[in-house]
């Protein structure tokens, strides 16, 4: 038996080892987070420790068909930047950095990859970074976000109106997986600025996408109330998100990687080359 059929953490394999888990078809899993405030209650590496937490566990449950990378640590966070601690990277600093780590497997011949978010702002960027590693190499690239997995678990539990930053979903997980780390003395809730077509952390429910800097419509560095977190909530919406996944993995790797078909009758300019 290969170990790479049951090491499931990209950089604990050797040379060989990774020509095996190419042979195996192994996925890729990257996931991303940043560093940046989460309230008073919560340390700066929420989004880092829940997302790599749960793709960790996708890679225990799912060992014979994954490979999980060591995290992105950083992101677009300027919007955060008045709050002590918060590392800000540029997009397309951000873009670029991810597209090389992307191609990277694509080049030692992984065909397919998925990047597990875990930081809100992040999201269309890392949207651009799938698009654009598919557009620039054979292999597929995937983009998600593990929240969308445990929305139907948690729209049963939760307790609060808001699902947004340092709110009752983010301090619940990092309850349930490092109660210890959690202040919940200085929990409190707090809310953006809401008008009829726009909020100043457009996060859901608003048709205009718009993100203020936090520094002028929060005190607190919070939105949501994680006040009403639970290490019980955490377990289940944990769960929810690792099955989903685990759902999703075996989904990407069967989907199929096809010829493509050129429906010109006259000749293309081939040499044209547009990155
Ligand atoms: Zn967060």
């Amino acid at each position: 038996m290969f170990r790479s059929a049951t090491e499931y953490r990209y950089n604990r394999l050797t040379w060989p080892e990774i020509n095996e888990a190419i042979g195996q078809e192994k996925l890729i899993i990257l996931p991303t987070g940043s560093t940046e405030q989460h309230g008073s209650h919560l340390p700066l590496d929420v989004d880092l420790f829940l997302c790599e937490s749960v793709c960790l566990e996708v890679g225990r449950r799912a060992a014979d068909r994954v490979l999980v990378m060591p995290p992105i640590s950083y992101g677009l966070n300027l919007h955060h930047i008045d709050f002590p601690g918060t590392i800000h990277i540029e997009p397309d600093v951000f873009i670029n950095f991810c597209l090389n780590i992307t191609k990277s497997v694509a080049y030692h011949g992984f065909k397919k990859i998925l990047i597990v978010n875990g930081h809100g702002s992040n999201a269309p960027l890392i949207d651009l970074i799938a698009r654009k590693t598919v557009l620039e190499t054979e292999s597929l690239c995937f983009a998600t976000t593990y929240f969308w997995f445990l929305m139907e678990a948690f729209e049963k539990i939760r307790e609060s109106k808001v699902v947004a930053h340092a709110d009752e979903f983010e301090t619940s997980l990092y309850l349930h997986l490092a109660g210890d780390r959690v202040q919940m003395d200085k929990a409190v809730e707090d809310n953006d600025r809401m008008g009829k077509y726009v909020s100043s952390d457009s996060t859901m429910n608003y048709f205009v996408r718009f993100n203020d800097f936090w520094g002028r419509w929060t005190k607190t560095g919070v939105h949501g109330d994680p006040t009403k977190a639970t290490a019980e909530k955490g377990k289940i919406i944990f769960e929810a998100a690792v099955e989903g996944l685990i759902g999703l993995v075996d989904e990407l790797r069967e989907w199929p990687i096809e010829r493509r078909a050129d429906m010109h009758t006259h000749p293309v300019q081939s040499q044209i080359r547009w990155t």
